[in-house]
């Protein structure tokens, strides 16, 4: 006879296995919205995928499913909390208290005011009118405490908006360490500012044919071990990697002719996600030992494939011959070291998506300082303009001519997103974390990595962290690698060391 808990268990993982047929289907249709939609087939498209979610929502807060997971949490199956089983039933149950905590007026209030929130949106930053778009936030900052409130807390308010992004992390501990991160980034990027050296980006800006660009992106993604025959590459707006199943991974980039960066570092990173996707347990897909840990998890792998690797002079060793036959023209007569300095430029900017990788976390530090003061009610939406502006002045030295291009440049806030930036950060910092780690444990990486030799960083990459799924927190799996819990030395270590000579600082 069946152990009635193993039965148990069964329905669980069944039921979870249908909603994610629900789930892939509907991302899905969310993918092909971002890369083939006709325009005017868009309504119907929101109409398909409204409906979907509001299946998938059914599944999530099933009562059914409360009670068979509340049986379980006891069970001697769920002692081990890293077990598939034991990891299954505390990440299902998380979830499950988490969706039926929230009150449905509220959600359906939050997912209204997104959708408005990101029209009005596109419209003041057109028109670079703060005054038109701030209501909107006014009225987001409240309904997120609200829901912060609903779902509960310890410390702040921030910590339960956090964790839908980066579970069991606290905001204490990022405060801390962006804070180190910033008081050692701000005077390298000023360093960097007056040293009068510059990157020869010009090198960058010649001609670059799209159909080469895609040849190139591709033999790239593949080398650091991006599967093809269970993914694909195809062109959108705004890059993303989404997985439609076990065996199906799509990367997406766009192509910038003037501009080979653009295409190119688009494919690394996503490809990057799409590696870390490709190697979570197939046979798991849909249950919590078969998913990605967090989103700074996710966005360590991206990074470190674009940054790390993709940025490094060894990369442009091996690679750099295949990209002179690409580019006959652009690059005839470019010298590697002028073309590895013209990749690594660093310059106080303004955009956050057009940042290098040493001001972008500075970026992050000053919306992830903002928001917390939105939230705790330390600062007014309408003063808001003017601590962005502050901030730019103080961090990076430089500030907006206009909210255009200041706190009006990103999406997230309008779309209801707030505690998602310091995940981009994390994503950096655990990335040199992990990345130092596997430099020692595989004796050195430069010397393989310009003969070509990439895969084995991804398959110590599988074996640490895709391998394990959800099995362990991020914070729990990045110490048990490294032996350490989230530290900014490495990311800060790995900047100076690279940037010291580009730059020639002293
Ligand atoms: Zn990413």
């Amino acid at each position: 006879m069946t152990d009635p808990h193993q039965a148990m268990l069964d329905k669980i993982c069944a039921h979870a296995r249908e909603t994610a047929i629900l789930e892939s289907a509907q991302q899905l249709l969310e993918w092909d919205e971002r890369t083939y939609l006709p325009p005017e087939a868009g309504e119907y498209r929101a109409e398909q995928v409204a409906y979907l979610a509001g299946l998938i929502h059914q599944r999530h807060t099933d009562p059914r499913l409360g009670d068979w997971l509340a049986e379980l949490a006891e069970s001697p199956l769920a002692a081990d909390p890293h077990s598939e089983a034991g990891c299954t039933i505390r990440q299902m149950r998380r979830e499950y208290e988490k969706k039926t905590k929230l009150p449905e007026s509220l959600v359906k209030e939050l997912t209204r005011l997104s959708v408005r929130g990101q029209q009005v949106w596109v419209l003041a930053r057109k028109n670079n009118d703060f005054a038109a778009f701030a209501p909107i936030l006014t009225q987001t900052v409240s309904l997120k405490r609200q829901e912060a409130d609903a779902l509960g807390y310890e410390d702040c308010r921030y910590d339960a908006l956090l964790d839908f992004y980066e579970p069991d992390e606290k905001t204490a501990t990022i405060r801390r360490v962006l804070a180190a991160l910033r008081d050692d980034l701000a005077p390298l990027v000023q360093a960097i500012a007056d040293s009068g050296r510059t990157a020869p980006v010009s090198i960058l800006e010649r001609i670059y044919p799209v159909a080469a660009q895609e040849a190139l992106g591709k033999e790239a993604a593949a080398r650091i071990g991006f599967e093809f025959p269970r993914g694909r590459l195809d062109v959108t707006h705004h890059p993303f990697c989404t997985s439609l199943g076990p065996h199906d991974t799509r990367i997406t980039t766009r192509y910038d002719e003037r501009f080979f960066p653009s295409g190119f570092f688009s494919i690394l990173h996503e490809a990057g996600h799409g590696v870390y996707d490709q190697g979570l347990p197939s046979e798991q897909f849909g249950l919590p030992p078969g998913r990605y840990v967090s989103l700074g998890i996710h966005e360590s792998q991206s990074r470190m494939w674009e940054n790390m690797v993709g940025r490094s002079r060894v990369f442009w060793e091996f690679l750099f011959p295949a990209a002179k036959q690409a580019f006959p023209d652009a690059l005839d007569g470019v010298p590697l070291d002028q073309f590895y300095f013209a990749v690594n430029d660093v310059r106080p900017s303004l955009i956050r998506v057009e940042a290098d990788e040493a001001t972008y976390n500075l970026h992050i530090i000053i919306r992830f300082e903002l928001e917390q003061d939105l939230l705790d009610d330390n600062l007014s939406v309408s003063d808001l303009p003017g601590a962005w502006s502050d901030k730019y002045r103080q961090y990076l030295g430089i500030e907006p001519p206009h909210d255009a291009d200041g706190v009006l440049q990103d999406v997230h806030w309008s779309a209801g997103l707030m505690g998602y930036f310091p995940t981009y950060s994390l994503g950096n910092l655990y990335a040199a974390q992990l990345f130092r780690q596997a430099d020692a444990d595989l004796g050195g990486l430069e010397k393989k990595f310009a003969r070509g030799e990439f895969l084995l960083l991804r398959e110590w990459l599988r074996d640490k962290i895709h391998a394990h799924g959800q099995r362990y927190a991020a914070g729990e799996l990045v110490e048990r690698i490294t032996g350490k819990p989230l530290d900014h030395k490495p990311l800060t270590d790995y900047l100076r060391d690279k940037l010291t000579p580009l730059y020639e600082l002293a």
